[in-house]
C-alpha cells in the first residue's frame, strides 16, 4: 500500500478518534449530572439549616411548655392552700388570691406564646418536609444521571479502544518520512490530510498559484499546501 492511501486511511481513523474525544469532552450527560449535583449540594445545605431551625424552634416550644407546667403547678398549689381551710387570716388569704391572679395572668400569656410558637414549629416542619422531599427526588435524579454519564463514557472509551487497535497496523505501514510528516502536521491540524482540486486546497480553500498546483499534480511525492501546510494525498494513485 502506498503512503497516499495509507494516509487517507489513517486520517479517517484519527478523525473517528478525534470525534470520540470531542464527544467525551462535550458530553451532554455530564452537564446534566453536574447541574443536578450542584442542586443536590445546595438542597443539602438548605436542609441542614432547615433542620437546625426546626430543632431550635422545637426547643423554644418545649421551654414554653415547661414554663406553663411550672406555673400550673404553682397555681394548683396556691389553690389548694386557699381552699384547704388551713389559712384563716384574711390578710393572708387576700395575699394568696393576689398571687393566684398574678400566676394566672402569667399562665395566660405563656399559653398565648406557646400557641404562637406551635405555629412556628408547624411551619418549620412543613418547610423541612418540602425540602427533604425535593432533596430525595433530586438525589435520585442525580444518581441516575451519573449512571447515564458513566455508561456513555464507557461506551466512548470502548469505541476509541477499537479504533486505536485498528490504527496500529495502518500507522506502522507508513514510510518513516510519511509518518513523521503526518505527526508534525497533526500538531497543527486535526485533519492533516487533504486533496488539491484543480488549484484549490480542500483543507484551507486557498487558490494556489497555477505553477505550484501543476507541480503538485505531477509530483508522486507527498506535497504540502504552501498556505496551510496540510499534506496533499492522491488516493487514486
Ligand atoms: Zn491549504
Amino acid at each position: 500500500m502506498n503512503d497516499h492511501k495509507t494516509l487517507v486511511e489513517l486520517q479517517e481513523i484519527d478523525s473517528q478518534i478525534d470525534a470520540l474525544d470531542y464527544r467525551e469532552a462535550n458530553l451532554a450527560e455530564r452537564d446534566v449530572y453536574l447541574a443536578l449535583k450542584d442542586e443536590v449540594t445546595k438542597l443539602e445545605a438548605l436542609y441542614t439549616s432547615a433542620a437546625k431551625k426546626l430543632r431550635e424552634e422545637t426547643a423554644l416550644l418545649k421551654k414554653h411548655e415547661d414554663v406553663l407546667e411550672g406555673l400550673n403547678a404553682k397555681i394548683a398549689k396556691e389553690e389548694k392552700r386557699l381552699y384547704s381551710g388551713t389559712v384563716t387570716i384574711p390578710k393572708e388569704l387576700a395575699g394568696i388570691q393576689q398571687e393566684l391572679a398574678h400566676l394566672k395572668g402569667q399562665a395566660d400569656n405563656t399559653e398565648l406564646e406557646l400557641l404562637e410558637q406551635s405555629e412556628v414549629v408547624d411551619g418549620c416542619k412543613s418547610d423541612d418536609k418540602t425540602i427533604s422531599e425535593r432533596l430525595q427526588k433530586r438525589t435520585a435524579e442525580r444518581d441516575a444521571a451519573k449512571q447515564r454519564m458513566e455508561d456513555e463514557l464507557a461506551q466512548i472509551a470502548s469505541e476509541r479502544d477499537g479504533w486505536k487497535v485498528k490504527r496500529e497496523p495502518v500507522y506502522a505501514a507508513l514510510s518513516e518520512d510519511a509518518s513523521r510528516l503526518y505527526d508534525k502536521v497533526r500538531l497543527k491540524h486535526q485533519v492533516a490530510v487533504t486533496v488539491l482540486e484543480g488549484e484549490i486546497c480542500q483543507g484551507c480553500r486557498v487558490d494556489l498559484p497555477s505553477i505550484e498546483a501543476d507541480q503538485i499534480h505531477e509530483s508522486t511525492k507527498l506535497e504540502r499546501c504552501s498556505n496551510c501546510g496540510r499534506i496533499f494525498v492522491k488516493p487514486t494513485e
